[in-house]
């Protein structure tokens, strides 16, 4: 905003210079360049380059390539600290001048954003190459004052004529590709009809869930896994998102849940399936007299709220369940991105005998030093894992590496993705405590969980 209130004085003072003609040429070109260049990386700015293609259309000057390369979340960490920004950016700028030529970088109106232009360009593996090595340059580590942080960025391109056959579609491609990279975690894209399709499907299906939300939570229902012991007596279940789309049918979780949690849907899909699983827990628990517990899964963006803690305990509360019976799983980039803020969360919940579940463990990157300090009770073995057992030594390497790790935290071990008897043999041999999978059943509606595993 500031940067836009600036631009403005500036125009209206290069504008005012002008009508009344003052000759001081020194002056207008010192507010020429106020207003075309960023303040703080000297790039020209994004109008100048719009200008740029522009005319290159209009001159026939084509193909040329049209790319956005955004710095990913750990800048927006530093972005409050402004001489870690500005050093950030400064290194950045000179960084990429030389991968895309000096003229040909640009600063996007966001600060966490460059715009290249790449005249003469419409071979894709010429510009894969130029992004590749973008990429690889700006992860480089940095001196001080940003030396404890590294970057990465994510880029998106779309070729002109190629791709578009107007400016403004060449830079909607461009974003397209860049928000299929993101969404992906991926690093770099070339747009594609491809990818243009997935965005407007992915777009279209987006509209459904935001209406079926707003309609009561149309065609959502929750299926249950049960977790058993090493003798399969079933202790606790795992509450999993279903959604049986009007006109559409089932669609995946892998599909919906990345929408709604790239869209902010998933705060209240979250907190519709806390409040679902929670009253079905309490009437399983009165009902059959047992200590049965739910296991609800948590998005990062629902750790990052500020009432994260008090939506939980409020639901409790409200519901009148007790702390012991809700299991919340998390996984390992939700914790280890989250770090500071979220341990004296976390163990709010803990004081209230929920516990902590560390979901998909070992495809992430904890640290041995950070699994000391989180308040963490349980990890949860990821099904890959699982999978190559048995047979394959590696395989039952990494389950003794975890299984090790267990026992030095005093953590409890959970595998999941168990579909044979063997596998199940080899992780009660190897110490794991508890076991989820198609071995005992798939998630079952709430009817057929009750009718087969609750008596
Ligand atoms: P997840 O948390 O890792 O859930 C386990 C997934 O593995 C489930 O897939 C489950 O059906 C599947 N599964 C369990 N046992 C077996 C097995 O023995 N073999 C095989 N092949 N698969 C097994 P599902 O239900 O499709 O869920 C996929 C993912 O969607 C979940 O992975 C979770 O990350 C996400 N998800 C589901 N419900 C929710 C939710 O309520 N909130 C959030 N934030 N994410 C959810
Ligand atoms: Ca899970």
């Amino acid at each position: 905003m500031d940067r836009e209130g600036d631009r403005g004085d500036c125009a209206e003072e290069l504008k005012r210079c002008r009508i009344e003609r003052e000759l001081d040429r020194e002056h207008i070109s010192q507010l020429e360049k106020l207003l075309n260049h960023d303040p703080d990386t000297g790039l020209l700015q994004r109008h100048i380059l719009t200008r740029r293609m522009n005319n290159l259309i209009q001159e026939g000057k084509t193909p040329f390539a049209f790319g956005i390369l955004r710095l990913d979340k750990n800048y927006q960490r530093i972005r409050h600290t402004r001489d870690r920004m500005k050093v950030l950016l400064y290194v950045t700028t000179t960084r990429l001048k030389p991968i895309v030529g000096e003229d040909n970088l640009y600063q996007s109106d966001r600060s966490d954003e460059f715009l290249f232009v790449l005249p003469g360009i419409e071979e894709e593996r010429e510009v894969e190459r130029i992004i590749n090595t973008m990429i690889s340059k700006v992860a480089e580590p940095h001196n001080p004052p940003a030396s404890d942080l590294t970057f990465g960025c994510n880029v998106g391109v779309a070729l002109y004529p190629r791709h578009a056959s107007s400016l403004d579609e060449l830079e909607m491609n461009a974003e397209i590709a860049l928000g299929i990279y993101e969404e992906k975690s991926w690093n770099g894209f070339i747009y594609s009809p491809e990818i243009g399709h997935t965005h407007y499907a992915n777009q279209t299906l987006e509209c459904l869930l935001r209406k079926c939300i707003l309609n009561n939570f149309e065609g959502f229902h929750v299926a249950y896994q049960p977790i058993v012991d090493g003798d399969k007596n079933v202790i606790a279940c795992e509450a999993l998102m279903r959604w049986d789309a009007p006109g559409t049918g089932a669609v995946s979780p892998g599909k919906f849940i990345p929408l709604a949690e790239n869209s902010g849907l998933i705060i209240y899909l979250g907190k519709w399936i806390l409040y679902k699983a929670l009253r079905q827990i309490k009437k399983w628990r009165e009902e059959y007299n047992s200590r049965i517990q739910v296991s609800v899964n948590l998005s990062p963006s629902q750790l990052e709220q500020r009432d994260f803690v008090d939506t939980i305990l409020t639901a409790l509360d409200v519901l009148k369940v007790p702390g012991e019976a809700l299991h919340l799983e998390l996984t390992e980039r939700a914790v280890m991105e989250n770090p500071g803020d979220i341990t004296e969360k976390l163990k709010k919940l803990q004081k209230r005998g929920i516990e902590i579940m560390l979901d998909d463990f070992g495809t992430g990157y904890s640290s041995l030093s950070a699994l000391n300090n989180f308040p963490i009770n349980t990890l949860k073995i990821a099904k890959e894992f699982v999978d190559v057992l048995p047979g394959n030594r590696d395989g039952l390497e990494m389950i003794r590496v975890i299984m090790s790790i267990s026992r030095t935290f005093s953590f409890t071990a959970l595998a999941e993705g168990i579909e044979t008897q063997e596998q199940f043999d080899i992780l009660i041999e190897e110490g794991c405590q508890y076991i989820q999978g198609y071995i005992t059943s798939p998630p079952l509606g709430a009817t057929e969980f009750e009718d087969r595993f609750l008596y």
